[in-house]
Order: structure tokens, then sequence, then C-alpha cells
């Protein structure tokens, strides 16, 4: 984002603060009989227009509206130092797993567990409530055939795998629970070694920031991807040999 963006977005962005909370607005943007707005969370609990008197409408403001799904807010957890920029409908993803507020448990799927918390109780909470999922050191063996997940503590870091299986394809990938740019300077082999002890694959890839979205992840080819025969080709018995080791860039 150059700076006249930036600079347009902050003047559109001061248009979209609701008098009431003094957050930015996001649809649906509500009006008072004489025109002025207010959030649609504050609608609920004010009677009447805070600006005027007035009562309100249920027209919504659909210039406004436009303009909001135009430019880039702030994130609510500004205050706490985070500079992401996000449009509309990328908040609620971004709000999930910012590092300056609460983020979700690193538990990826099958009945997804509901903690959330600052990006410093993860690790507690997941040798508590996911002890099996939880490991000290740089290497991680994963011998399943089915999805599955480890959070790795590291360097004095976290670093969540994750491998999923879909539509016959082995994906996984490591993400870091930092941002994309601190977890750029980590990366990590990905070995798959048959049970003859003679073949094998190896690829590298770079370390994800956690507010990365999964499916842009596996779609876009930034990890390890294997198809079902040369999964079959690599298994021992009936058990994969994929080792995952982290390193520096
Ligand atoms: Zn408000
Ligand atoms: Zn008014
Ligand atoms: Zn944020
Ligand atoms: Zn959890």
């Amino acid at each position: 984002m150059d700076d006249l963006s930036r600079a347009l977005d902050e003047i559109l962005l001061s248009d979209l603060e609701c008098p009431v909370c003094m957050e930015y607005m996001v649809p649906p943007i509500k009006l008072c009989t004489n025109g002025h707005n207010i959030c649609s969370k504050c609608r609920e609990s004010v009677q009447r227009c805070p600006t005027c008197r007035a009562e309100f409408s249920e027209v919504r403001s659909v210039a406004l509206e436009n303009i909001a799904r135009r430019v880039k807010y702030p994130c609510s957890n500004r205050q706490n130092g985070c500079r992401d920029l996000l449009s509309i409908e990328h908040i609620a993803k971004h709000n999930a797993v910012c590092l300056y507020g609460k983020i979700k448990c690193p538990k990826p799927f099958i009945g997804e567990c509901s903690w959330n918390g600052l990006k410093n109780d993860v690790k507690e909470h997941v040798q508590a409530a996911h002890p099996k999922a939880f490991l000290e050191g740089s290497t991680h063996r994963d011998s399943f055939i089915e999805s599955c997940w480890a959070l790795l503590f590291f360097f004095g870091e976290l670093f969540r795998y994750y491998k999923v299986i879909r539509n016959g394809r082995y994906y996984a990938a490591v993400q870091m629970i930092g941002t994309s740019s601190e977890a750029s300077k980590y990366k990590y082999v990905c070995t798959l070694r048959a049970a003859n002890g003679i073949e094998q694959i190896s690829k590298t890839f770079l370390v994800r920031g956690y507010s990365e979205d999964w499916e842009t992840i596996f779609n876009s080819g930034k990890c390890l991807k294997l198809d079902e025969d040369t999964v079959k080709h690599f298994l021992k018995e009936t058990k994969l040999q994929l080792s995952v080791t982290l390193s520096r860039v």
C-alpha cells in the first residue's frame, strides 16, 4: 500500500467512526431520520440519534457502506501494537489469529477446541489440554496416514505442524505462532523414507505465518503435497515414515 492510498484511507476512515463507540463502522450502517450514522452494535443500545436526538430510520447508508467495502481498516488490536490493515472480508479471519489479541487454540480440526487466549498462554494450554500434540525439539516424526497436527516448541518459539488428506492428496505445512515476517526466518525439511531404507523424498519449505490461512497455503504449493500412490509406496507396513525438521534459514 503506498502513502497516498494510506492517507486516503485515513480520511475515509474518519467518516466511518461511530459517534458512540468511536470504533470504525462496518455494514450494515444505520441512519437517523436526519442522516447521521451509527454502527449496528450501538444502534441496538440507544433509542435516539446521539448527534441530533432524532429517531432512527430503517434506511441504511448505502454510500458509506460502499466506502466501507473499499477501505482497509486498522486491526482492532492496534492499541496493543498490531499494524495490520484489513479489508472487511478479512477482519474476522484476522481477529482469530491476530497475535496482539486473543487467538484461537492451534488445534486445527475434528472437534476444534473452543479455547482462545493470548499468544503467551498457548503453550501452557496445549500442554494441558492436548498433551499428545505437544513436543519440544526441532524434529517431529509423523507416522499417521490420517490427518494430524502437532505443536513444536523450539528456538523459544511455537510452531504448528498440520497434515491433512483431501481428495487423495496429502498436504503438510508448518506455521509459526508469529507473523509472516518472523516465520520467514525458519524453514522445515520434510523427509519421507521408504520401507526398503533406500528410497526417500526430501523437500524444504519456508515456515508460514500464523495469520496465513490453510486453504491458501495448501493451494499455493508452498507446502508438502504428495499423491496417494507416492504415500502408499513409502509406507512401512501401515505407517508413514515422515520426519519434519525445523531450522533457521
Ligand atoms: Zn458504535
Ligand atoms: Zn441524527
Ligand atoms: Zn491484528
Ligand atoms: Zn485447545
